[in-house]
């Protein structure tokens, strides 16, 4: 497997370029925003890329579908997104307006992922959870490889912190239910990448974090 991290634009938004060694078939989970960057390392790469895939649909995390979009017009990428979470992306100009950012390009969604859902690329394959409430749509992905699991987790859980549930469609209760019912079952040794900040692991978010 090939993984690359980097923090995107103003709110620091780790986006991740995930790619299969053999195929060279990958995917970019949350392109928040620099879309250039992130070309890049598939250009140096080498890497066809299938699906862009957003955790959900806060501006920070959506910012540079368009501009990829583009780039790649003529083996055009999927955008895939939770469709809970449709409203948010249609009220991308509204969120940026709230931060006194200027409006990124809309992409537009290709594809709605559901709980259950496997994206194939190459021979990985990254299986949808449904964890609502940072956003109705929120998602976080699992990528099981070389005897090690790798939860994607989007601003659902974060290493110390969970998201927060005062902005659009945000539930407290809900992202509670969502992290004890699904997150916390996977393995302790689970290697959790979070939407913002480090990466942690579940064993020690079930040890340490304040909100579980
Ligand atoms: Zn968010
Ligand atoms: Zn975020």
């Amino acid at each position: 497997m090939i993984l690359e991290q980097l923090t995107v634009g103003p709110f620091q938004c780790n986006c991740s370029i995930i790619a299969c060694e053999k195929t060279k078939e990958a995917i970019v989970l949350d392109p928040g925003e620099e879309a250039h960057r992130i070309e890049k390392i598939l250009k140096d790469k080498d890497l066809k890329l299938k699906y862009l895939v957003h955790t959900h649909a806060h501006l920070d995390h959506v910012g540079a579908t368009c501009d990829l979009q583009e780039h790649f017009k003529t083996a055009r990428p999927q955008s895939c997104l939770h469709e809970e979470d449709q409203f948010l992306w249609d009220n991308v100009a509204m969120q940026a307006a709230l931060f006194n950012l200027p409006p990124p390009k809309s992409g537009k969604v290709d594809l709605y992922i559901h709980e259950g859902d496997q994206l194939k690329f190459g021979e990985l394959s990254l299986k949808v959870l449904h964890t609502p409430g940072h956003t109705p749509g929120s998602l976080c992905f699992i990528l099981e490889e070389a005897n090690q699991t790798h939860l994607f987790a989007g601003d659902t859980l974060f290493a110390g912190s969970i998201g927060r549930t005062d902005l659009w469609g945000g539930d407290y209760g809900t992202i509670i239910h969502s992290i004890k019912d699904k997150l916390l079952l996977l393995d302790d040794n689970t290697q959790v990448h979070a939407g913002h900040g480090p990466s942690t692991t579940i064993g020690i978010e079930k040890q340490h974090n304040p909100f579980l």
